[in-house]
């Protein structure tokens, strides 16, 4: 084995599966190590007087944080990635590198609610003005954008009801008008579509999902391009954004086997949604893979695949009769966040989160997280389900 790495040719399989450093560099072991640090002990003072040191301090990187900065970068074809302590604070701080007093945000009407917290709760104190506008919109989007637009951020599908949205378009339109672009791609995550090829400066992941894939942490990441990334390292650092190094290392662990999860999820997924598009009891299945979806054409035209978290809806029923179906799921946990090996369920209802748009399902949203299991059975438990829920 060589240390010359050929990535710009290589599959993502394999780039996954060899990314971060060579073995050479460390002993020869596979993995990198897991670099437990604040300190870093300098040579001289004149090394710590003009920081010249490879690494100058844990808050500001090591060979464990660099791997996995690394691998995202590549995988997401960015020019630099920074690692944040969650999901939500990748969003915190992409939105607060790309606004400021007398900044327009515009935000996509389905966003991750916490996502519409942080802009409602915090950017808005410190004088941004936040807009939110209907997923739906295309390229339409321009005739929303103001002298002061300073920044669009983008969810799709969203993670809660899944409307896909016209990104290359959107995107160009912004990019036109100097306005940065933030999209939050837990859902398809880089493998099934690539935001910085689309026109997308900061490209969002929630790691804690299909990056680390176990339900056993959480992280975030934000790639950006070249243009968006001075402002998001610097946000970064002033903040103090850190992460632990073991949280760092399983998360890269977790992405040797990316593709190849996404891969079962992306399938047991889609055989599932079709099984439920003909139950009597669903009115409504909200999955883009799926050719009645309204966002079908534009998931086929812009991604690869899908991953294993899509939404129902019920016909009307009573809470006692969701309770029954949900409950005694065998397989299918009550549980928020997704991403992991197992199957999870969720009820929420949208309404509380959408301003742009009225949320109008006759009967309840059921979120499924379908995981890595023998999908014969998580079909046999939700049959089951659905028959206590008109038993
Ligand atoms: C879970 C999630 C987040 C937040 O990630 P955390 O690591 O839980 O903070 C952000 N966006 C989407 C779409 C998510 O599903």
């Amino acid at each position: 084995m060589t240390n010359e790495k050929p990535f710009g040719r290589a599959g993502l399989a394999t780039r996954l599966a060899h990314a971060g450093p060579a073995p050479s560099e460390y002993h020869g072991f596979v993995n990198p190590p897991v670099v437990h640090a604040s300190t870093v002990i300098y040579d001289s003072l004149n090394t710590a007087k003009n920081r010249t040191s490879r690494y100058m301090y844990g808050r500001t990187g090591t060979p464990t944080t660099e791997a996995l900065e690394d691998t995202v970068t590549d995988l997401e074809g960015a020019a630099g990635t920074v690692l944040t302590g969650s999901g939500l604070e990748a969003i915190s701080i992409a939105l607060m590198s790309c606004t400021q007093a007398g900044s327009h945000l515009l935000v996509a009407d389905n966003v991750y609610g916490p996502t519409r917290r942080f802009c409602d709760k915090v950017l808005t104190r410190f004088g941004v003005e936040v807009e939110y506008f209907d997923p739906a919109v295309g390229a339409e989007i321009d005739r929303l954008f103001r002298d002061t637009t300073s920044a669009l951020f983008l969810e799709a599908p969203g993670s809660l009801t899944f409307e896909m949205q016209d990104i290359p378009a959107m995107a160009g339109a912004a990019r036109s008008r100097g306005i940065t672009v933030a999209m939050d791609n837990t859902w398809a995550t880089p493998v099934y579509f690539r935001p910085l090829d689309h026109g997308v400066d900061l490209s969002i992941q929630a790691a804690t999902k299909y990056f680390a894939g176990h339900s056993d942490l959480l992280l975030g990441t934000v790639a950006a391009s070249e243009a968006a990334l001075p402002s998001l390292r610097e946000t970064r650092n002033n903040f103090g954004v850190n992460v632990g190094p073991d949280d760092v290392f399983n998360t890269l662990r977790g992405m040797r086997t990316l593709p190849l999860r996404l891969a079962r999820h992306f399938e047991s997924g889609v055989t599932i949604a079709r099984w439920l598009e003909t139950r009597p009891e669903v009115a409504r299945v909200r999955h883009p893979a799926l050719e009645s979806d309204p966002g079908h054409e534009i998931w086929k035209r812009d991604f690869s695949g899908a991953c294993g978290l899509f939404a129902i809806e019920l016909q009307p029923c009573t809470d006692a009769q969701l309770a029954a179906f949900i409950e005694g799921l065998a397989y299918f946990g009550i549980g928020a966040s997704w991403g992991g090996f197992e199957s999870l369920v969720l009820c929420p209802d949208p309404s509380s989160i959408r301003t742009a748009t009225n949320w109008d399902a006759a009967g309840p949203l059921v979120r499924l997280h379908v995981g890595l299991e023998d999908p014969e059975d998580l079909i046999a438990d939700l049959q089951a389900g659905l028959a206590r829920l008109v038993g």
